[in-house]
């Protein structure tokens, strides 16, 4: 098909259509028109190009712009972790509260292990007796004087105030994100297919993905056996 130009003529025949066209001179100024042919560009990167890299960047620093949340930009920590982490920090994770909150249609939000109260993220991650039995464990295990938490923010306020060496707050700090990481797979587990996850091997897996994330960097100069037994 043959391409066509039309040409509109509207009469300036106000102050009104006379401010618009001296604005749409004023923006057509800084446009240079080429010759080659139209396309489209990724404007998040800097060559223009799409890839995979830069849009998963993209959506992290969305994700992990708050400065509240810097503390959880740990980089010994799968990125998939930092990310439920910062989640978890600023009470985004789709807890059936959350859902709810955001308007969208739920039978029951109720807490799926023990129906006793909402399912909000501090229930579900401290008070509910499943999430107050690991970190009864977790306590035990550290040997420290770990507080009982209520929420995410009594966690968050105890771990930037605690006098302690840079070496045991990573570890500590490590240990607590395989521990809500852990509670949150096995309340996913428990939704979708209880078969997945048991509750009985939950504190064994704190103790190995906390160990495998400092492994993995070489933070940590401890055996296994040993931090088993005092991870502190
Ligand atoms: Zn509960």
């Amino acid at each position: 098909m043959k391409d066509e130009i039309k040409i509109v003529r509207v009469e300036i025949n106000s102050s009104g259509s006379a401010y618009q066209l001296i604005d749409m001179v004023s923006e057509l100024s800084g446009v240079n028109l080429s010759s080659s042919k139209d396309g489209w560009s990724w404007s998040i990167s800097s060559d223009r190009n799409f890839n995979v890299a830069n849009t998963r960047r993209c959506i992290d620093i969305s994700y992990l712009q708050e400065d509240s949340v810097n503390i959880y930009r740990v980089k010994l920590l799968p990125r998939k972790v930092n990310v439920f982490l910062s989640r978890f920090v600023l009470d985004r994770l789709s807890t059936r509260l959350n859902i709810s909150s955001r308007g969208l249609e739920i039978n029951d939000i109720r807490c799926l292990f023990c129906s006793h109260s909402v399912e909000s993220l501090s229930h579900l991650l401290f008070s509910c007796d499943i999430a107050s039995g690991v970190w009864r464990k977790v306590r035990l295990w550290t040997d420290i004087q770990l507080p009982t938490f209520d929420d995410c923010d009594s966690w968050f306020y105890w771990y930037q105030s605690v006098q302690l060496s840079s070496g045991l707050k990573l570890r500590i700090y490590n240990i607590v994100a395989a521990l809500v990481w852990i509670l949150w797979k096995y309340r996913n587990a428990f939704l979708f297919d209880p078969s997945r996850l048991k509750k009985q091997v939950l504190f064994d897996l704190i103790r190995m993905y906390s160990y495998n994330w400092l492994s993995d960097i070489g933070h940590v100069n401890i055996s296994w056996n040993d931090w088993l037994i005092k991870p502190l």
